[in-house]
């Protein structure tokens, strides 16, 4: 597992250098949206609704990341312009959402 080098925050996104020369890219908006933590993606779904329906963070308009924080040896946290900073981004998290042109051709 590769892990960070180099974690850079943009106004547009947030790019992260791996140890295996990978250079990930992260929509802001995106990546704010797929905050994992609880809050975010809700609770597992009460019996009689449907699993698919999950909650959607509405994400402001140029939400941005802050600040980050590395979690152990697995993951990155971030701090988000909107106030938000309990999401833990694990690593094979942060690998497979990366938006860079390479992964995105890779994924088709
Ligand atoms: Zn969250
Ligand atoms: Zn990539």
């Amino acid at each position: 597992m590769p892990v960070p080098k180099k974690v850079s925050l943009g106004e547009r996104e947030v790019k992260i250098v791996w140890s295996d020369g990978h250079e990930s890219a992260h929509n802001n908006r995106s990546l704010r949206e797929a905050c994992p933590c609880a809050m975010c993606q809700g609770e597992p779904p009460a019996i009689g609704i449907s699993p698919v329906i999950r909650l959607t963070v509405a994400a402001p308009e140029g939400v941005a990341a802050r600040r980050y924080a590395m979690v152990g040896r697995y993951a990155i946290s971030f701090s988000w312009s909107d106030g938000h900073a309990t999401g833990i981004y694990p690593y094979d998290y942060l690998l497979a959402s990366c938006e860079c042109a390479a992964c995105l051709a890779a994924r088709g």
